[in-house]
């Protein structure tokens, strides 16, 4: 399929080298990730060398100041790994928790941590969701109360990806319990080493398997003023606004993910023998696998437009939550069908695809549910 139009020979380099990166970096060693359930700290680093978590970042601390449509193809080709979790601890890192920083941080934090995270050495993560409240992020309870100049922060965060191993989180805790709904959020810069921090359990998960994911504890942890990350009481906008990446990046990775399935499952329906023939044969697959193939195309293609309006400093809020609850349904309906046609090999561990539909399903429910995606549709209608 052509490119679209406003793709030029730089974004199409860029997806070469990602290309590149994911066969000869991820895919020969991501059987042990999962194995072993971390990634190693030497894979950032060498993403960082190539430039991938500063796509978007001043080239000040050492990024390349480009535009969504790099992020879109960046994740699109990661999610082609077909191993979600080293993609997704990957994303996360760079586009979905360190935009808080880039967004919304002083010039002497960026200074304090932005070339790091660039470079891979830092790997960051983003604590919002907690056991009581995930969808609902006006309704969250971890709690920071000031005292001098520091906050001292109570509270449990869940399912934070990068949890175990990263080193920097961005967490949203309520400063005014008084405020209504969204308001009296704030967002802050907490090191892993911060007295108080604790990971509670590491959580046993049905896919995403490389990546580490955790349950967090913040006890009496007291940060200084100088930590908060954006304007106090207004944390909940910040968080809100880093969704529209979160969502577009989720979504492109879903896509490069079936477009690998059904790659995957095209060469094994052509070379399966069964009837006298291969299974291409069969009409119905074939039908089957054109049908998905144009719904992929079409979904990655409002990916793209989405990247583009967000390039061009457009509002594209609608956009990307089509994008997200497309994106997120379609993966899963074509990890079903692509487990269905390799037959009892779909159920096998050994199988790209069976690996793959595990990770699929969190698709339709991190990162903003097919539910809640509706909802913000509806808003917009
Ligand atoms: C593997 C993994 C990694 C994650 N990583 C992170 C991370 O790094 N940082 C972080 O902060 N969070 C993270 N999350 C949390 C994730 O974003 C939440 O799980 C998600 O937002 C849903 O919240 P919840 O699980 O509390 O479900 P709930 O909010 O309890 O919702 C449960 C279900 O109810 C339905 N629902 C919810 N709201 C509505 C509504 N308004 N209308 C209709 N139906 C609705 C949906 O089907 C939803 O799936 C991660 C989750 C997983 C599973």
């Amino acid at each position: 399929m052509n490119d679209p139009i406003y793709f030029d020979e730089s974004l199409r380099a860029f997806r070469d080298q990602v290309a590149r990166f994911v066969n000869e970096e991820i895919i020969p060693y991501a059987e042990k990730w999962e194995e072993e359930g971390m990634v190693p700290r030497e894979l950032y680093c060498k993403a960082g060398e190539l430039g991938m978590f500063g796509l978007r970042y001043p080239e000040e601390y050492g990024g390349s100041n480009l535009n969504a449509l790099y992020t879109a193809v960046m994740c699109e080709e990661l999610g082609k790994c077909t191993y979600g979790g080293v993609s997704i601890g990957m994303a996360v890192h760079g586009e979905m928790s360190s935009p808080h920083l880039e967004r919304f941080g002083t010039s002497e934090q960026k200074d304090k941590y932005l070339t790091k995270i660039i470079s891979g050495e830092l790997v960051t993560g983003v604590a919002v969701t907690e056991p009581d409240a995930g969808s609902d992020v006006a309704g969250i309870r971890t709690r920071a109360v000031k005292d001098g100049d520091e906050w001292v922060i109570n509270g449990t965060k869940m399912f934070i990806t990068n949890g175990l191993y990263g080193g920097l989180f961005f967490v949203a805790a309520k400063t005014d319990p008084e405020a209504k709904g969204s308001r009296g959020v704030t967002m802050f810069l907490v090191e892993r080493d911060t007295p108080g921090f604790s990971v509670a359990r590491p959580l046993k998960k049905t896919g995403w398997l490389a990546s580490d994911t955790a349950e967090l504890i913040f006890e009496d942890m007291r940060v200084h003023e100088s930590n908060v990350l954006g304007e106090v009481n207004r944390g909940f906008y910040s968080v809100m606004e880093n969704f529209q990446n979160e969502r577009l990046a989720l979504g492109m990775m879903a896509m490069g993910e079936a477009q690998k399935a059904l790659e995957l499952t095209l060469q094994y329906v052509k070379d399966r023998k069964a009837f006298g023939g291969v299974l291409w044969d069969k009409q119905i697959i074939r039908q089957r696998l054109s049908q998905l193939s144009a719904e992929v195309e079409a979904a990655r293609q409002l990916g793209y437009h989405c990247a583009w309006l967000d390039s061009q400093g457009k509002d594209c809020v609608k956009e990307t939550s089509m994008v997200k609850v497309l994106c997120g349904e379609l993966v899963n309906k074509v990890m079903y069908e692509c487990v269905q046609f390799h037959g009892g090999m779909g159920f096998m561990r050994e199988t790209a695809v069976e690996r793959m539909s595990r990770d699929a399903r969190v698709h339709a429910i991190g990162g903003g549910a097919t539910e809640v995606m509706r909802e913000e549709i509806a808003k917009r209608l």
